[in-house]
């Protein structure tokens, strides 16, 4: 039995992958949580009740690449935008590839932010139920409804793909067409769904991209939505280099078997299996 909690406490160095939590969901629009969520996906990512093994075979224990750096610590109200857009710019600074445990959806814009201008530019393989492509929500900007409005106007992505997506409204249809968005809609999903990107890749999974049968514990349950193996097969079938990834909007407060935690543990995993292999 091999733990692998012992992944902490060294510098960031160039080459390596830095998992860190993003504790911040001052963007969602309807409940709050995703704040708690970081210690909660580490709590089932380093579980004995599971082991460290991607289903490619990496071993995760034995990855002297992977360094478990903490959370940020995101400041109250607007300085939070800048906060996470700035802790993160350290740790690309230092070299390495940053896979962020959220947190809710609105952490991912300072995060593309942040890699802006020191990476290759990024197609974005975005899975959701909701498109997030609101110019303002509830009158907010950085709302988590939002994010990929700023992202995609700030010209921070090459491409944009969503996969998932079932509540299209009028006003997001608008958006996804002036900014090409590439969308995928659950109605039209097919499983073997194979995606393939020129140049480097950013993942970013909102846990309600799948149905609340194998995800309840997320702020917004959207039923008809994506098996986490579907997700998972997604994934592993995506032809491209992925340089870095976040999962969001779990919400520890609507998930009191913590079954919601290890699906997002799971699917950090399978990330982090591709970020390892796929180099930075
Ligand atoms: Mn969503
Ligand atoms: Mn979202």
């Amino acid at each position: 039995m091999s733990s692998w909690t012992k992944i902490a406490g060294h510098p960031v160095s160039p080459g390596q992958v830095s998992l860190v939590g993003v504790p911040w969901d001052e963007g969602s629009s309807f409940l709050q949580g995703p704040v708690r969520a970081p210690g909660h996906i580490r709590a089932a990512l380093f579980s004995p009740s599971s082991n460290s093994s991607t289903e490619s075979g990496l071993e995760l224990a034995d990855e002297a690449r992977l360094r478990d750096v903490g959370d940020l610590e995101v400041p109250a109200g607007a300085a939070a935008v800048a906060a996470i857009e700035a802790g993160i710019g350290a740790l690309l600074d230092a070299g390495a590839s940053v896979l962020a445990l959220g947190g809710d959806h609105a952490i991912t814009y300072p995060i593309l932010r942040a890699h802006a201008g020191r990476r290759e530019r990024v197609s974005i393989l975005h899975f959701d139920a909701h498109p997030d492509l609101y110019d303002e929500f509830a009158g907010n900007r950085f709302s988590h409804a939002s994010p990929f409005a700023r992202i995609m106007e700030a010209g921070l992505a090459t491409r944009l793909v969503q996969v998932g997506i079932r509540t299209m409204n009028a006003h997001q249809r608008e958006q996804a067409r002036r900014f090409d968005v590439e969308v995928i809609e659950m109605r039209s999903f097919s499983p073997d769904l194979t995606l393939r990107f020129d140049g480097p890749v950013y993942v970013t999974i909102d846990l309600d991209a799948l149905d609340p049968a194998f995800a309840p514990g997320v702020s917004h349950h959207e039923p008809g939505g994506l098996s986490t193996r579907e997700v998972i097969g997604v994934l592993q079938r995506l032809r491209g280099r992925v340089i870095g990834a976040d999962v969001v909007e779990l919400n520890p407060e609507r998930d009191p078997t913590e079954v919601t935690a290890m699906v997002a543990a799971k699917l950090v995993k399978e990330l982090l299996a591709r970020i390892l292999a796929d180099g930075s």
